[in-house]
């Protein structure tokens, strides 16, 4: 296997597929089924999950609701789409624990680094829910974070998208794709991979990124084979 440990990023928007909230739990299901492949290779995963299908911080202004107020919403937003996830890997029996970015002792364990360490070499799958605990982040800061803190080979951005292209491909018909770009390329592109602490945070710490398409069935497991899919951030 090319990689020893990753850390999976699925983006909360990628959960809804065509319904306009919520979450799908077909998705999910299938999402699920591929991580177990490659835990089934001995994998160590950890994943973190967004919330944009159930709220976004930064929209929490428009209906009256402050920031950090509606930062907070989000956090919890990650942790429904979470302990949904690991539901579904607990039906396909995988060993899982959720880990929080804030207390909320009844549902998760609080994130300790060294722990989550210790779960990942005993083969569990370990979900980091509530982003950060902390307001004005994301769920790709906290991708990026966790990833660098558990000493992950890679950070793999599941998407709806097959990769990193010059043009928004879903507006731009001729949106040229690259199979691998180097960090300070795209910076100077101005490509939207990540939110820049994100981005930084990866570059600064020499963490590779694959943005992949999360919905074609198999790339998860080609990706932690070394083959190539997506785009390679270096
Ligand atoms: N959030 C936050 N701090 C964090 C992680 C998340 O405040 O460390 C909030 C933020 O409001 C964000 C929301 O949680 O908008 C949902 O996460 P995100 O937008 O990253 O989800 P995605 O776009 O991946 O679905």
């Amino acid at each position: 296997m090319k990689y020893k440990r990753i850390l999976l990023k699925l983006s909360g928007e990628a959960l809804m597929s065509d319904k306009s909230y919520g979450i799908d739990s077909s998705l999910l299901e299938k999402y699920s089924q591929q991580i177990k492949n490659i835990h089934d290779k001995g994998i160590e995963i950890a994943i973190v999950i967004g919330g944009g299908n159930i709220y976004r911080g930064i929209e929490s202004e428009k209906s009256g609701i402050d920031r950090v107020q509606g930062d907070y919403m989000g956090m919890l937003a990650t942790l429904m789409n979470s302990m949904a996830l690991q539901s579904h890997l607990e039906k396909l029996e995988c060993d899982t624990r959720l880990m929080s970015g804030f207390n909320i002792d009844q549902v998760c364990e609080p994130f300790i680094r060294r722990r989550a360490i210790r779960h990942l070499e005993k083969g569990r799958i370990v979900i980091f829910g509530a982003g950060l605990g902390k307001p004005y982040f994301t769920t790709d800061s906290t991708a990026s974070l966790r990833a660098v803190e558990i000493e992950a080979n890679i950070v793999l951005k599941g998407t709806r998208v097959d990769g990193v292209y010059d043009s928004d491909p879903e507006k731009v018909k001729d949106a040229i794709k690259f199979n691998e770009i180097s960090f300070d390329e795209a910076y100077e592109r101005n490509l939207k991979i990540m939110d820049m602490t994100a981005f930084t945070l990866c570059k600064e710490n020499n963490l590779p990124i694959i943005v992949f398409d999360m919905n074609k069935p198999g790339n998860l497991v080609k990706l932690v084979e070394g083959k190539k899919v997506g785009t390679l951030i270096y």
